[in-house]
């Protein structure tokens, strides 16, 4: 008796370990382990008997905004309510799994023709012209899907899902609440995109990237009051890449960490060689951080501590720039990291103000010190009196919160004279000095 009771217990836990390790606790789907063995042995079957199957990513559409104001036990149960809704427009036999976040794939087995593949897809789009019910609240969520069908657009488990993850972009881009195939244009935008990762991986190790450094001044007097470090890539073969591009690769690639390592390692370089160099006070560095650096939490807060005690500088050398927009959707723990470095004395700066809307009370709860209005809104300042007026409302409000206003991308007199008279702080911008390296720099600017 005692020794079936062990068994039975055994089995019983075993089973609960299997659970845990391929589904998903939420839903109860298989998770993203389960999906790709699945994948794998679908794959070995095909092969065998000379088959084809699809596979299809489903991504619902602003979950993440729902998820923000609605809180995340109300986001959980709507993922439930997803979940359910998306099993029940396939077969018994396909198998559904959440990938993890608002991310879910359906394995197609057996599928005929592509008709029939964009039926179904064409079922989980329609789905969700029903609300779902959650809490007594009707919630509209849409999906967009992107189709990998097996073998033409990949005969393996990781290129098919690139693959079907490709053409799930492509839906979104082309406005989202819609499926896409893959097609071969999209195929060449993932090798691309690809062969662009590897090569960004290998500059990281070597060579190819450097840092350029824009001064940042007083509008009054013009002087030079800090520089902004600006990342640069020089691809082995295409020459300069613009960072627009690279750094959401990066992104993508999982990459920002150790770029971001790379960023603030020589910014902090090219602050040693200024205090060398220069004989003014020290200049304020602007350091951009990108969300998914903002995500490292502690692991940014200790590399950034680390490269400060390894070169001596002090904290108030750096100030940070995080984009408005990063900073209206950072979560809890991001918040709590930015306030640990707001109190060693980091300073902290809105970038790109003005492109999205601010929670003002954000501003004041991180004891931002400075925002740079976005140069979307300085581009047309001669010219139009909304932007004007913009910028005009941007200044006060700033000012009667005491913080500092910069104003991004200024190119001509007028405009800086504009932003003067509406009482702006700091400009930066080819008016003042491009983006250069530090020997330019101090060159041009007799620093
Ligand atoms: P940002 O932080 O807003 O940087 C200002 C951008 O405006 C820079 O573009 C700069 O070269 C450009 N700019 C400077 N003067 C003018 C001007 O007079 N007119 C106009 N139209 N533009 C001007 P850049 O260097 O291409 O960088 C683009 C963005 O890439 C940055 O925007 C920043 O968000 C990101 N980035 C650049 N370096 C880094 C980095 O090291 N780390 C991270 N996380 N992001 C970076
Ligand atoms: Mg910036
Ligand atoms: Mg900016």
């Amino acid at each position: 008796m005692g020794i079936f009771a062990e068994i039975s217990s055994q089995q019983h836990l075993q089973r609960q370990l299997h659970q845990l390790a391929y589904y998903d606790a939420l839903t109860g789907l298989p998770n993203r382990q389960l999906f790709y063995d699945r994948i794998g042995q679908v794959i070995v079957h095909a092969k065998r008997d000379g088959s084809g199957f699809a596979i299809l990513f489903i991504d619902l559409d602003r979950f993440k905004d729902i998820n923000d104001s609605l809180g995340h036990s109300f986001g959980d149960k709507l993922l439930q309510a997803a979940a359910c809704r998306i099993k029940s427009v396939v077969r018994e036999t396909d198998t559904v799994s959440r990938l993890g976040g608002d991310e879910f794939t359906i394995l197609l087995s057996e599928t005929g023709s592509e008709r029939d593949v964009a039926a179904i897809a064409s079922s989980i789009v329609q789905s969700s012209e029903i609300p779902l019910d959650v809490d007594g609240r009707k919630i509209y969520l849409t999906a967009s899907v992107g189709i990998a069908r097996y073998p033409n657009d990949g005969r393996d488990v990781d290129m098919l899902v690139k693959s079907a993850d490709a053409a799930m972009y492509r839906a979104k881009r082309e406005g989202r609440n819609r499926y896409c195939f893959f097609t071969s244009e999209l195929n060449v935008q993932v090798l691309e995109r690809l062969s662009m990762e590897g090569a960004l991986r290998t500059s990281l190790k070597g060579e190819g990237l450097y840092m350029v450094w824009q001064p940042q001044v007083r509008l009054v007097d013009g002087e030079v009051i800090g520089l902004e470090a600006l990342a640069r890539w020089r691809h082995p073969h295409q020459g300069e890449v613009a960072p627009v591009q690279f750094i959401p690769l990066a992104e993508e690639a999982g990459l920002m960490p150790e770029l971001g390592n790379w960023v603030f390692e020589a910014a902090a370089a090219g602050a040693v060689a200024l205090a060398g160099i220069c004989r003014r006070r020290p200049l304020n560095l602007g350091v951009n951080i990108s969300a998914s650096q903002l995500f490292q939490g502690e692991a940014l807060k200790r590399n950034i501590l680390d490269t400060l005690e390894r070169t001596g500088l002090g904290m108030e050398c750096f100030e940070l720039e995080l984009s408005e927009s990063t900073l209206m959707n950072r979560g809890r723990s991001s918040s709590a990291i930015l306030g640990e470095l707001r109190r060693l004395g980091l300073q902290i700066t809105v970038d790109d103000f003005g492109t999205s809307f601010s929670k003002l009370s954000c501003l004041k709860q991180l004891a931002v010190q400075r925002v740079k209005i976005d140069h979307g809104l300085i581009r047309d300042l001669a010219e139009d009196a909304v932007s004007r007026q913009l910028v005009a409302a941007i200044i006060q409000m700033a000012h009667s919160l005491d913080i500092r206003v910069s104003a991004e991308g200024v190119e001509t007199d007028e405009q800086r004279s504009i932003l003067l008279q509406l009482g702006c702080d700091e400009g930066q911008g080819v008016l003042f000095g491009e983006p250069m390296d530090l020997s330019a720099l101090i060159g041009q600017l007799s620093l």
